[in-house]
Formats: structure tokens, C-alpha cells, sequence
């Protein structure tokens, strides 16, 4: 890291301190300590202000940079784009946006349409606006009610907040619009029920919700296919095939939000891809580009599509919603090198080898820390979660979860833990490292996190 002067990084560090407002951060600290300023990333690596070299274990904070730091092929396709045609609005057509289409839904059998836009809670909220208007076009006013999950996590907009299953997020920008109901979660660590066959149980507690609130009023269910910040929750056997057993039934649209698992995170291109899930909207947003350029897209079937086709004089008839970066190429130009590293480099297999290697190295961890109570995970998207009891399974205390994170962060390695929106469950350490990693940088991951247990937890 030297192409800043200590200087120039000092004035940057004082602007920071002075102007900028960081993302879902207290900043009283900040009177005191130094904000956290990222000045370079290269591979699985990034350097902060004070020079410190760290392994990202998170990819950027929040399972983003899928093919890691300092790719000059993604930069250049950018930048040989934006000289040649950097923006036109999105009710026209752009090469990159065409191609990038195209490549994607070679890799989403069933599904033909994208619609772009720029971040993960735009694509959902697109979903839902499209859901009610086909409940208005087509159902009489009807259908109009969407599904969530308790936990999962949908953006940051007043609509997408209106799915939030993590209710803390949610819980001071209300009120929200009507027509959002919530589903119970599907965590069988913390179980709702005493049953066999847990998956079924938790995909029938669906249905009750629709039976409930009236089979013809509900017209989408949006589900995370692995649920991210709400606890890394992979859902149980079973569960999948009654999910989509229950839409078929009663004519349910189904969205997988794929914002934290699309583009190649947990193994597949997409996580529904790993269940014989057939989706009617699929998001992404994140990995797409890998955070090279903003883009989000919002993926449909023909059929749904056709539900919009009409009579060319009928301004009420097709989707009334506009992005204006959403035409930016940038972001589609970007989207497309990253998709052919991805591929050029096997960055799939390594994942699931990796993926496994992660995983064996934190059960591994199981039997020396008493404090683990279970590790859950699909390819490089892992969670631990720490318990202060195994027996009762009550949640570690948030302060010493913290300290686990600060102590890696201290070695040189920066993992996440759940988000604090969780009431009582803030206790879920989360890795997701890039597509790239090594052997090595997984285990560097692990014994970091070893040694952090042991201060903190004994
Ligand atoms: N869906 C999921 C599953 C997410 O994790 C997030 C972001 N963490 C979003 C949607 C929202 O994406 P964005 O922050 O790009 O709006």
C-alpha cells in the first residue's frame, strides 16, 4: 500500500471524521477513535488507513466482492464501456445490458426477462410493485398481499423494511403500507415446534398464514433461498418442495431474494439452484458485479411478462416504474467480466471445495468450544453460533460476540456477526469470503477465530 502519503491519508481520515455519515454506525466513538477508512484491496486482501493489512473474510463487509479486490479486467471493461456510451435511460436498450441478459438467463432455466436497477432493495421492491399490479390488471384488485419470512431481509426502502423479518430494523421508521404479512422462520436450531419432519412443519406454517389471511388476497411469498444477515439459516429437507407444493396450489407468485446468494456465493450460480426450486422473480444485486459497478437486477418469467403486454394505447397497461441509473451500462459491463471470471477461473468448484473446507474447520472448532452451539452454512456463506449454554442454548451476550469480531479484526482478519436486529440472537458469527480463497486463507479465517474464542470465551 503505497500510493497515498501519510499525509494525504491523514486529511482523508479528518474529512471522513468531519463530513461523512457512515452506514448503520454510532458515530460518538468517532469524538475519540479514528472512523474506519479502507484505502486498498488486492485479492482477499485490504489495507486501512493506519496501513494494517487485513483478510477479508466478509467480502467487503456484506457478501460482496464475489471475485475479489483489484481486478483490472472488470475496470477496463468498465472504463472501454463508459468511453463509449456510458448512459442512456432504461426504456432503450444497451449492448452490455442486452448481453448481460442474455448470459444470465443461460444460467436461469424457466426464467427470460431482467429488469435493471441498482441496488438489492430496489430489485425487490420492483417485485412488489409488480405483484400489485397484477393483482390490480388481473385480479380484480385481489392477490395483493406479499409474504416474508420472520428473520430474512429484504432493503432498506419503506417497502422493502415492510418485509423485513428482523425487527429492529424496521421498528423506528414505521408506519408501513398494508399488505405485508410475515411467516414464522425456519431455523431448526431454534425450534417452534417438536416435530419429526421440521422442513414440512415449517413450510405448512406458510400455508396456515395463507389460509389465514385468505388464499385469493395473498399473491407473492419472497423468501431468501439461505437467509443472510438473520442468522445464516440454511432451510431444512422438505421444506423447498413444500414451499413451492404451496404456491402451485393456491397460485402464489414465488420471489427468492438471491441479493446475498446470487452469483456463484453458495456454490451454484443461484441458491434456489441447489433445491429444484422453480421461482417466478428472482433479485440480485451484490455479487452481480461484485461491487465494481451498482447494479441490481429484478428477473422474471415470460409469463409473467406477457401479463403486461397490451394494447400499445393503454398508458395504464405496462410496468409504470423507472431507474434512472438503472440504464447506466457500467454496471452491465462490469456484471459480464465478472460472470466470465467466475467461470474462467472454476470460482463454482472452488467454492464448494472451500465451502467445505470452512465448514469442516468449523465443526472442528465444535469440539474445542463449548461456546459454538451449531455452525450452519452452503459453500462460502457460513455462520457459528455461539451460545452462553449448549444445554439451554441462550444467545452469548452481544458484548462478548463483539469481542470475538474485534479480536480477529485485531489479528488481521475481518469476519461479521449477525446484524443487531435480531432481539437476543445477535449472536451469529457470518464468513463469507470471496470465491477466490485459498486453503490457507480459509484456515487463517478459522485459527483466527479459534484463538479469539479462547480470549474471550475461554
Ligand atoms: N436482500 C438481502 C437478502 C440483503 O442481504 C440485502 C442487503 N444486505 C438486500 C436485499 C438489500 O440490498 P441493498 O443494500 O443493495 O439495497
Amino acid at each position: 500500500m503505497d500510493s497515498y502519503s501519510s499525509n494525504d491519508i491523514s486529511a482523508v481520515v479528518e474529512a471522513d471524521r468531519a463530513h461523512v455519515w457512515h452506514h448503520l454506525s454510532q458515530h460518538k466513538p468517532y469524538e475519540t477513535v479514528d472512523p474506519r477508512v479502507i484505502i486498498e484491496g488486492k485479492g482477499m486482501r485490504v489495507w486501512d488507513a493506519r496501513g494494517k493489512e487485513h483478510l477479508d473474510a466478509v467480502s467487503g463487509g456484506v457478501w460482496t466482492v464475489n471475485v475479489g479486490y483489484g481486478r483490472e479486467s472488470i475496470a477496463n471493461a468498465v472504463r472501454d464501456q463508459l468511453i463509449k456510451m456510458n448512459y442512456f435511460a432504461g426504456a432503450a436498450g444497451s449492448v452490455p445490458g442486452a448481453r448481460f441478459a442474455q448470459r444470465l438467463i443461460e444460467k436461469m432455466p424457466g426464467l427470460s426477462r431482467v429488469y435493471y436497477s441498482n441496488s438489492g432493495s430496489e430489485a425487490n421492491e420492483k417485485v412488489y410493485k409488480m405483484v400489485r399490479q397484477i393483482a390490480h390488471k388481473h385480479h380484480g384488485g385481489r392477490k395483493w398481499k406479499i409474504l416474508y419470512r420472520e428473520r430474512d431481509y429484504h432493503g432498506t426502502t419503506i417497502g422493502t423494511l415492510a418485509t423485513s423479518g428482523q425487527a429492529q430494523r424496521a421498528a423506528q421508521y414505521g408506519p408501513y403500507p398494508d399488505g405485508f404479512v410475515m411467516v414464522p422462520h425456519c431455523l431448526e436450531y431454534r425450534k417452534q415446534w417438536d416435530v419429526e419432519n421440521y422442513g414440512l412443519r415449517a413450510a405448512e406454517a406458510i400455508e396456515e398464514v395463507i389460509l389465514r389471511e385468505g388464499p385469493d388476497t395473498v399473491g407473492c411469498l419472497v423468501l431468501e433461498p439461505v437467509t443472510a444477515g438473520g442468522g445464516v439459516i440454511v432451510p431444512p429437507a422438505g421444506y423447498w418442495e413444500k414451499v413451492q407444493e404451496i404456491c402451485a396450489k393456491y397460485d402464489i407468485l414465488l420471489h427468492i431474494d438471491e441479493v446475498v446468494c446470487g452469483v456463484g456465493r453458495t456454490g451454484t450460480w443461484f441458491g434456489y439452484q441447489h433445491y429444484g426450486i422453480k421461482p417466478d422473480f428472482v433479485t440480485m444485486a451484490k455479487g452481480v458485479a461484485s461491487g465494481y459497478a451498482a447494479i441490481s437486477c429484478t428477473v422474471t418469467t415470460e409469463a409473467v411478462f406477457e401479463l403486461f403486454k397490451d394494447d400499445p394505447t393503454d398508458t395504464m397497461s405496462y410496468f409504470r416504474d423507472i431507474s434512472t441509473f438503472g440504464g447506466c451500462t457500467a454496471g452491465p459491463a462490469a456484471a459480464l467480466e465478472n460472470m466470465r471470471i467466475i467461470e474462467d477461473e472454476g470460482l463454482l468448484d472452488n467454492t464448494t471445495a472451500m465451502g467445505a473446507r470452512l465448514m469442516g474447520n468449523l465443526r472442528a472448532l465444535m469440539d474445542k468450544h463449548a461456546v459454538i452451539g451449531d455452525v450452519r452454512g452452503k459453500g462460502l456463506f457460513c455462520g457459528a453460533e455461539l451460545v452462553a449454554d449448549r444445554g439451554s442454548k441462550e444467545a452469548l451476550d452481544e458484548k462478548r460476540v463483539q469481542a470475538v469480531v474485534a479480536d480477529c479484526m485485531a489479528q488481521g482478519v475481518i469476519i461479521g456477526a449477525t446484524n443487531r436486529s435480531v432481539p437476543g440472537l445477535n449472536n451469529t458469527l457470518c464468513l463469507s469470503p470471496a470465491l477466490i480463497a485459498t486453503p490457507d486463507d480459509i484456515d487463517q479465517i478459522t485459527d483466527a477465530i479459534d484463538q479469539a474464542l479462547t480470549r474471550v470465551c475461554g
